[in-house]
């Protein structure tokens, strides 16, 4: 088992004071995060559903930041885009991916320009969310992290009282 990696708690979290950097299940793409993500709770959990099929997942663990932060490399020219158009807003979501390997990598949407939201299953540790999202749709056997502050529905909505 020594040659498994994915223990987050094998990592130093001072050496992301600068940056992290995560990668696809097949290493094609590389995503760059040019930001100390762990001096307080980042990022967000979403549940809606159509973030539960794009990741196969309970929920969505992800983080909105300015794209100017981001560096992607595509080595082998596998990002492909999803433009998700079944959105209650109507806004689409263009959700890129790898085309080898289904990896979700990155979103983006006309309603926030500028940020990128990052899929963070790719990085070796991810941080302890501040909010949630869809909290309204959340399954009923699913615990939310301590503190977190969970919106009924957009994170730009109304907060749900737990
Ligand atoms: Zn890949």
């Amino acid at each position: 088992m020594s040659h498994l990696t994915g223990d987050p708690k094998r990592h130093d979290l001072s050496s992301f004071e600068d940056s992290i950097t995560g990668s696809c299940l097949c290493g094609s793409i590389t995503i760059t995060i040019h930001d100390n993500l762990f001096t307080k709770p980042r990022g967000h959990l979403c549940h809606c559903e159509n973030c539960r099929k794009a990741t196969g997942s309970i929920a969505a663990a992800n983080l909105t930041i300015e794209g100017d932060k981001v560096k992607i490399k595509d080595r082998n020219h596998t990002l492909k885009c999803f433009a998700d158009r079944a959105t209650g807003s109507g806004d689409p979501v263009y959700r890129w991916f790898c085309a080898v390997d289904g990896n979700p990598i990155l979103s983006k949407s006309d309603a926030m320009p500028g940020l990128v939201t990052i899929s963070m299953g790719m990085m070796p540790v991810i941080p302890q969310p501040e909010m949630e999202g869809f909290a309204a749709h959340k399954h009923t056997w699913f615990k939310s992290p301590d503190g977190v502050k969970s919106y009924a529905m957009m994170r730009t909505g109304e907060l749900m009282d737990e």
